[in-house]
């Protein structure tokens, strides 16, 4: 499969190259040339298959021929033996509500699903073998654990995480920096997760550091990432065949959103995407009245989606500007020099055919995992909450699938909030609380967290 930037469509990169890069030279986000819509009767064969041969299928279409289709789905199985369910994820019905619970990997984020996937990946295209490979990667609680998980003591690959200092659940924090090895660095940077994004922005668009280094990233902007979270909107989907469907999703940097866009793109029945946010906001603003605007950065109780700026949001932005990379060029412009930027009445309604954006509140929040755990007695983290809440108004003949991102021992501080109640502890996390945590804090600043990498590799 061929790939464009979001940015410019005229270079072609192979799915090698947007895996190792990430970001695209000028800026922009891979894309690819063109995605294959499957026909009624290719949909009722993918169907029929398990998880990880539906992932297989699913996603050699993006990594061919780069990747031999039996090796990968070799890889496929391999990366999901880590998980507590053959299956991968568990739908249950909960109430009225439909759970898709995707966190039942190494670090109980739906991230693991893409990142022991993208683990292997590293080590099937060869590319740490010549040279060593720095991964840096920034977030907002959940893929730096599930990064960690997937690139520990791997051969040739060093691994740096920035995560916002005190910005992020402590279990978060505690497995984030307790099961990494001597290739594995964690550094809190004193800012938010707009920052730490920012800051590893910079580093990739500095070629001589980049080059330096043999830098590579694992962020949701990864097209790999999306691609491995595409194969669960299908395979959930397929449980509720001649329904009409509508999935709502705890939505931050738009990228596992996304990946049910791009399953609608490829032939999926999907009525609608509810993007669901919490008080951080600027999606909803932008699909409800055009607006994008970063406002600043509001810590809530589900803080992995604390993000103002979306990123994954310019590759829906080049479907909505008809594939003119111009414009989105001079938007992404116009949103460093100005700040924000708008949409037209058109343009939103475009949107609004795929989506429905809905903002729930922390209040809101704690009133849904109580009402959760009181008549059902059933425990949801904070951010699959928001996506229960987001979908609460809509009414009328459909599934409503909620996409379960965290479990909730992640968040048990909150939980106990809530509800009152001690989460239960999941096996993958034994002997965790023992663990000593290792991380150093820096000042939210370009040249010390280089100075930081520079030093570790010296
Ligand atoms: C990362 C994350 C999200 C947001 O996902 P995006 O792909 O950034 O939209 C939601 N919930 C949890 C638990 C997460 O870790």
């Amino acid at each position: 499969m061929e790939y464009i930037s979001t940015r410019n469509k005229n270079l072609n990169y192979n799915f090698k190259e947007i895996f190792l890069r990430g970001l695209a030279p000028d800026g922009g986000l891979f894309i690819p040339k063109k995605i294959k819509t499957f026909n009624k009767s290719e949909i009722e064969g993918l169907s029929q298959l398990t998880y990880t041969d539906l992932a297989a299928e699913i996603i050699s279409l993006f990594c061919s021929p780069d990747i031999d289709k039996n090796n990968l789905k070799k890889l496929i199985k391999k990366s999901y033996q880590s998980f507590i369910t053959e299956e991968v994820v568990k739908i249950k019905k909960v109430g009225d509500v439909n759970l898709v619970e995707l966190y039942h990997g190494p670090t109980l984020a739906f991230k693991d699903i893409a990142m022991q996937v993208l683990g292997n990946l590293y080590d099937e295209l060869k590319i740490a073998s010549a040279k060593a490979v720095n991964v840096v990667v920034a977030t907002s609680g959940d893929t730096g654990s599930a990064a960690i998980a997937a690139l520990n003591d791997r051969k040739n690959i060093n691994v740096f995480v920035l995560h916002p200092h005190n910005k992020i659940s402590k279990m978060q924090r505690k497995i984030m920096t307790t099961i990494g090895s001597n290739n594995i660095y964690n550094l809190a940077v004193k800012g938010t997760f707009d920052d730490c994004q920012k800051l590893v922005k910079e580093m990739f668009s500095e070629n001589n550091f980049r080059e330096k280094i043999n830098m590579s990233g694992v962020n949701s902007i990864n097209w790999a990432r999306i691609v491995c979270q595409i194969v669960y909107y299908f395979y959930s989907a397929f449980k509720f065949k001649n329904k009409k469907i509508i999935f709502s999703v705890p939505t931050g940097n738009f990228g596992d959103i996304y990946a049910g866009y791009v399953a609608k793109k490829m032939g999926l029945p999907i009525e609608k995407l509810i993007v669901a946010t919490n008080e951080n906001d600027i999606l909803e603003r932008v699909i409800n009245f055009g607006e994008y605007k970063p406002s600043k950065v509001k810590p809530s109780l589900s803080p992995s989606m604390d993000v103002q700026i979306s990123s994954n949001f310019e590759r829906l932005l080049f479907d909505v500007l008809n594939h003119d990379d111009k414009k989105v060029s001079n938007l992404m412009s116009k949103l460093l020099s100005e700040g924000s930027f708008k949409l037209n009445k058109e343009q939103i309604k475009t949107i609004k055919k795929d989506f429905f954006a809905n903002k729930v509140t922390d209040k809101e929040t704690l009133k849904i995992i109580k009402t959760f755990s009181e008549k059902y007695n059933f425990l949801i983290d904070p951010h699959t909450a928001t996506a229960v809440g987001a979908a609460k108004n809509v009414k009328g003949d459909f599934e409503i699938l909620i996409l379960g991102t965290a479990h909730p021992y992640k968040f048990l501080e909150t939980i106990k909030m809530a509800t009152n109640e001690e989460v239960k502890m999941p096996k993958q996390m034994r002997g965790i609380l023992d663990k000593k945590e290792k991380y150093d804090i820096l000042e939210n600043n370009t040249s010390d967290v280089k100075n930081y990498i520079l030093g570790k590799l010296s």
